[in-house]
């Protein structure tokens, strides 16, 4: 018999938490609503997949499956090392950069400790706050982005960590490299600014045209505490196998790789993103792919005149009225899968991943119907 509640028994900050949710998968939709033919356009994923060499090279790894990882990820940091120019010893690799971010609100901050984040802001920042117990300070929004000057006066003695997201998801908004520093000049030292950039490799790319976007790398020397996390699963195609990393002071770094579990990042993982680094060629085809699919988004939703949140990553947020719910319901009929937003506070909104153009016009043509537009 039972007499325990295995609920009640979880640490406070565990047992209040809601847990993150993941855009529907196919197989779900396949069976919950008979159709067959599926777009996916949930989860910001890049629709040519990964590198064809980075697929080789996986193929290869395989036969060493039954050793352990190298622990200190030593090719892959050496990558990432020459291709930023950085030390190896200021980077810290992760399983996806989700796992970087827990790493560093469990390493930083606990139980009373204040971390900073805006309204609409990336749903991992409260999780891992709550999980360690610590509370979250949110910011409010001013045009659906980050309000930095708020963020910064938000700082109390209290304040260990701020979460910043450039571009943010599900908003798609970003801050100019002005309005960074100005930020960072305002921040104390012993206050770390977590900088999440998953979608550096498109919002810097000129052809995405956003002013002034910055790389954060280029301001850890000037502010040490900032640090940089970046990711394979956008830009490179290689979410399924979970590998991201951060750039930081070297001591945040060495903080970072006690804390994290021992091979947290597989075999597979490390060589396929190692390889996925120099193939500049598949990275200018996704970025280009994704310009050309944001406009064929943007002139859509002009015509059936939807306002839309502009944005500097690989999906666009579109207002579709009050009861977004349903639109997104009978989207799923329609076999289109795109995101919900409510839970960010967006309840008019709804988010779409850039596809591949014929992904992007069957959306669009679902979301005419659905909407009687
Ligand atoms: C997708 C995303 C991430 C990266 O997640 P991974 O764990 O690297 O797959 C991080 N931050 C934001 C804002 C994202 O949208």
């Amino acid at each position: 018999m039972n007499t325990c509640d295995y609920v009640e028994l979880a640490v406070t900050g565990v047992r209040q938490l809601n847990p993150y949710q993941p855009g529907k998968p196919i197989s779900e939709l396949q069976r919950e609503y008979g159709v067959e033919h599926v777009t996916k356009l949930a989860s910001n994923e890049n629709p040519l997949g990964p590198s064809p060499h980075a697929l080789a090279a996986i193929c290869q790894e395989l036969d060493d499956l039954a050793r352990y990882p190298d622990g200190n990820g030593f090719a892959l940091k050496q990558a990432l090392a020459n291709k930023y120019s950085c030390s190896p010893e200021q980077i810290t690799l992760g399983n996806g950069s989700n796992d970087i971010l827990e790493l560093l609100a469990r390493a930083y901050a606990g139980v009373g400790d204040e971390i900073i984040f805006s309204q609409h802001a990336f749903a991992i920042y409260p999780i891992v706050t709550q999980v360690i117990g610590a509370s979250a300070v949110v910011t409010p929004a001013s045009n659906w982005g980050h309000d930095l000057s708020a963020m910064a006066a938000a700082v109390t003695d209290k304040t260990r960590l701020i979460f910043l997201a450039n571009p943010n998801n599900p908003t798609g908004t970003s801050f100019s490299k002005q309005q960074l520093i100005g930020f960072l000049q305002h921040v104390p030292q012993h206050v770390l600014v977590v900088l999440d950039e998953a979608y550096f490799e498109y919002a810097s790319h000129p052809a995405m045209g956003i002013d002034d976007y910055p790389d954060g790398l280029t301001l850890i020397a000037e502010h040490p505490n900032l640090i940089v996390t970046r990711t394979f699963s956008k830009a490179y195609g290689l979410a399924g196998l979970r590998v991201g990393y951060a750039i930081s002071h070297p001591q945040i770094a060495n903080i970072l790789n006690r804390v994290r579990q021992p091979f947290n990042v597989n075999s597979m993982a490390l060589k396929a993103a190692e390889v996925a680094l120099s193939d500049l060629e598949h990275l200018r085809q996704s970025i280009e792919l994704n310009t050309a699919g944001m406009a064929q988004y943007q002139a859509a939703f002009e015509k059936m005149r939807l306002g839309w949140i502009s944005s500097a990553g690989n999906f666009i947020c579109v207002a579709v009225g009050a009861d977004a719910g349903a639109v997104y319901d009978a989207l799923l009929h329609e076999g289109v899968i795109v995101r919900p937003v409510a839970n960010y506070a967006m309840p008019d909104y709804l988010r779409f991943s850039i596809g591949l153009a014929e992904e992007n016009e069957l959306a669009i043509d679902a979301l005419h119907k659905v909407l009687n537009k």
